[in-house]
């Protein structure tokens, strides 16, 4: 690997989840330019390994098994700042939404705010369309910049070329790896009123979501006109636990890894809420965690 980035064998995936379980990478790296990311690929295929790509991880479910891949994780393509000219946002995949948000507060533009607290890579934002509210990241996307692990051609996608939905993109369909975006927001407004929105979303997310303790965000999508945490919560579930995975009692589509959970743990709970729920409304939840190795 001379020159290039390292690749680290037999590395426990679980500091690179939020919910802090996962099992044991044959393969890791974490690249810092797009050569690395271009290379590491190469190696992979060249080595008949798959390839998992982590962002921070935090709406990722991790089987303990070993894992036969090369697990890429962006966190060192962290790079985002505005074009003083276009006031065009370059961000690279594994920038923190937290850190747009506050780029975007900071420069007096309004529209990130929903982003804070949020403990996503851009990546992995786009990959999901992770949004709260009404907003969600797609809606100020300009491009995406992707890399095709089968031909490693690296080119650029418009908006236009991609599909999103409520926690969906092409991405969880296509396969390509998101490298770059650009992003575009043009409503400017008082930097001291989009701080303070900034702010109170980060303390209203803190006081009503279990933010002290790990977890991976909403464990399911909601169903339409309807809130799987209401759901859950009527299904008598706040609360309920298997092993160390426990139902947030502070919000019911959290679950928390309350003491060395595994994540058969959190996996069993998911299945009986999924059944519990069915039960009491008729309805199947569906969940919006990336399950690797189940
Ligand atoms: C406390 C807490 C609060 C949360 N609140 C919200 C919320 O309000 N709204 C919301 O939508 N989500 C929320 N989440 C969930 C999560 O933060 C988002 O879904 C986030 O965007 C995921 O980003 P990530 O980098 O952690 O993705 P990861 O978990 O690392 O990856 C998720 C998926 O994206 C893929 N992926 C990641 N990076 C790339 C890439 N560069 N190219 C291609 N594929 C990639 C991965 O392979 C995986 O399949 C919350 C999570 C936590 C822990």
């Amino acid at each position: 690997m001379e020159g290039i980035t390292q690749i680290k064998n037999k590395i426990s995936l679980i500091n690179y989840t939020t919910i802090k379980v996962g099992g044991c990478s044959d393969y890791f790296s974490e690249p810092s330019s797009i050569e690395e990311f271009s290379y590491l690929i190469k190696w992979a295929n060249s080595n008949k390994f798959e390839c998992l790509i982590l962002g921070a991880g935090s709406n990722t479910l991790i089987k303990n098994i070993d894992l036969k891949r090369l697990t890429i994780c962006t966190r060192s393509m962290k790079k985002i700042h505005i074009d003083d000219e276009t006031n065009i946002i370059f961000a690279q995949c594994g920038a923190l939404l937290p850190k747009l948000s506050t780029l975007l507060a900071k420069n007096s533009f309004k529209g990130g705010e929903w982003a804070i607290g949020i403990p996503g890579t851009i990546g992995g934002a786009i990959y999901m369309n992770a949004g709260a509210g009404k907003c969600c990241i797609s809606d100020n996307l300009i491009s995406v910049k992707v890399i095709d692990p089968m031909t490693l051609s690296i080119f650029e996608l418009q908006k236009n070329e991609l599909k999103f939905n409520y926690r969906f993109s092409s991405f969880q369909e296509n396969k390509l790896i998101i490298l770059e975006a650009k992003f575009y927001f043009k409503q400017k407004g008082s930097k001291a009123a989009i701080m303070d929105c900034t702010q109170n979303i980060l303390a209203q997310r803190k006081r009503l979501q279990p933010y002290h303790l790990p977890s991976f965000g909403s464990v399911f999508k909601n169903p339409a006109n309807a809130f799987a945490g209401k759901l859950i919560e009527e299904s008598g579930l706040k609360g309920e636990s298997i092993g160390g995975a426990e139902v947030s009692s502070m919000h019911a589509n959290f679950i928390v890894n309350k003491s060395s959970a595994t994540s058969q743990d959190i996996f069993d709970l998911i299945v009986l809420i999924q059944k519990k729920v069915l039960q009491k409304h008729e309805i199947l939840l569906h969940p919006e965690v990336r399950m690797i190795g189940f």
